[in-house]
């Protein structure tokens, strides 16, 4: 089957053209600026250059028009036409507590997205428009939704609710939902498939360290525990985001910067994490080349965020009631072994036995265990693949 995976932001569009069976990518891009003039594409078909079309796309409906003719254009395109392209995915951020795996998106799913988007309002909306988009260029073509939070429904209770008032979660839907399922999910299926262990009686910590960052904590391959909470916005610091605080400080910051709650959303999510301790940069590779210049505030950065995971381990390895696997990946857990060496130290009572040369050596972004052959717990390196996931999910419930 021939899907096309779509994460579509507020004013961009990221999409891949993925062959299911393969598993093999026929064609990816991104549509940037849209709504906001400047607009361009830029697409890829796999084995060819790289194309880029600057051209205003009003909508979202612009921009997946001129994806498909970018797909199936006479020259450099990967189908002869849009009747080619069998389903639609599409990454959805926010499912609250109505979905537990992917959909098939209906009428009664946009209306539950709907009443989700005051819990996502950075994310649904924009998710919204992408499927909309797609319902107006491609009428008949099945669609599915996959949920970057479904996997974690899984959590207990005690896992998800807050230290709040039991009507906040009743009344007001305020609980932990988790996010980066889609990547926790499948890291945590691949691990599991290198345990010498029945799958129901293994023990896995996911970190997927990126721009945006997670960890979870996973028993039996169901998520128990994950850093996200209640937004993207707490656990491990990130990027740019501030990651766990204390709650009063945000009062405190908007006392003493004069800013309003849009005012302190900003700060918490653009200006935190390790770009504002550093003051240098959110990119990891940055960092490392600034703290090797005698940056000491850089340093401080990366110890901070090398630190936050290792507190995470630790905290989950208590859940979890010990560890079989530890698994690294997205941007800096694939590709930043110092990050990971850095975070694995002092953990050998745990039963880490780390292969630190082979931490180092491992090529980046290809799948390795850094750990020693006897080591108790195992360390994989395990490239996420987030699209592969949703095309695959897209394929099985649009066969249906
Ligand atoms: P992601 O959100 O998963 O795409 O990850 C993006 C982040 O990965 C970037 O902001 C970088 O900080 C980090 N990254 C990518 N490549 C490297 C690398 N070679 N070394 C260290 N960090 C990297």
């Amino acid at each position: 089957m021939k899907v096309l995976v779509i994460n579509a932001g507020s004013s961009s569009l990221k999409y891949q053209l993925i062959q299911t069976d393969t598993g093999e990518v026929l064609a990816k891009g991104l549509c940037e600026r849209i709504g906001i003039g400047g607009s361009k594409l830029t697409y890829k078909p796999t084995g060819k250059g790289k194309y880029e079309t600057q051209k205003d796309m009003k909508d979202h409906t612009e921009a997946i028009s001129m994806v498909i003719r970018a797909l199936s254009d006479p020259e450099t395109g990967v189908v002869r036409s849009m009747d080619e392209i069998d389903a639609v995915g599409h990454r959805l951020v926010h499912g609250g507590e109505a979905f537990s795996e992917a959909a098939l998106i209906t009428d009664e799913m946009l209306r539950v997205l709907e009443a989700l988007c005051e819990l996502a309002p950075l994310h649904n909306p924009a998710n919204l428009m992408g499927i909309r988009a797609c319902q107006t260029i491609m009428p008949n073509v099945p669609m599915v939704g996959v949920f970057d939070t479904a996997f974690h429904q899984t959590m207990p209770p005690e896992a998800f609710l807050y230290g709040l008032p039991y009507e906040a979660y009743t009344d007001l839907q305020v609980r932990r939902y988790g996010f980066h399922g889609i990547s926790h999910s499948f890291i945590s299926q691949e691990a599991i498939a290198k345990l010498d262990k029945p799958a129901e009686e293994t023990r896995v910590i996911t970190c997927h360290l990126g721009n945006g960052s997670s960890m979870s904590a996973i028993k039996g391959g169901k998520s128990v525990d994950n850093s996200m909470g209640f937004t993207p916005l707490p656990g491990v610091t990130m990027g740019t985001r501030c990651g766990d605080i204390d709650p009063a400080i945000v009062i405190y910051l908007m006392d003493k910067l004069n800013l309003d709650t849009v005012g302190i959303n900003a700060y918490l999510n653009k200006q935190c994490g390790v770009q504002g301790i550093s003051g240098v940069s959110s990119d990891f590779r940055d960092l490392w080349t600034a703290a090797e210049e005698g940056n000491r505030r850089a340093e401080l950065a990366l110890r901070i965020f090398a630190y936050h995971v290792k507190r995470y381990i630790g905290a989950y390895a208590a859940v979890l009631g010990g560890v079989d696997a530890i698994v690294f990946s997205a941007g800096v857990g694939e590709n930043d072994s110092g990050i990971r060496a850095l975070a694995m130290e002092g953990l050998e009572y745990l039963g880490v036995d780390m292969d630190y040369k082979r931490n180092e050596t491992l090529p980046r972004g290809e799948e390795g265990e850094i750990s020693k052959p006897g080591s108790k717990v195992k360390v994989f390196v395990i490239p996420t693949d987030e699209e592969l996931v949703i095309a695959k999910e897209t394929a099985r419930l649009a066969a249906k």
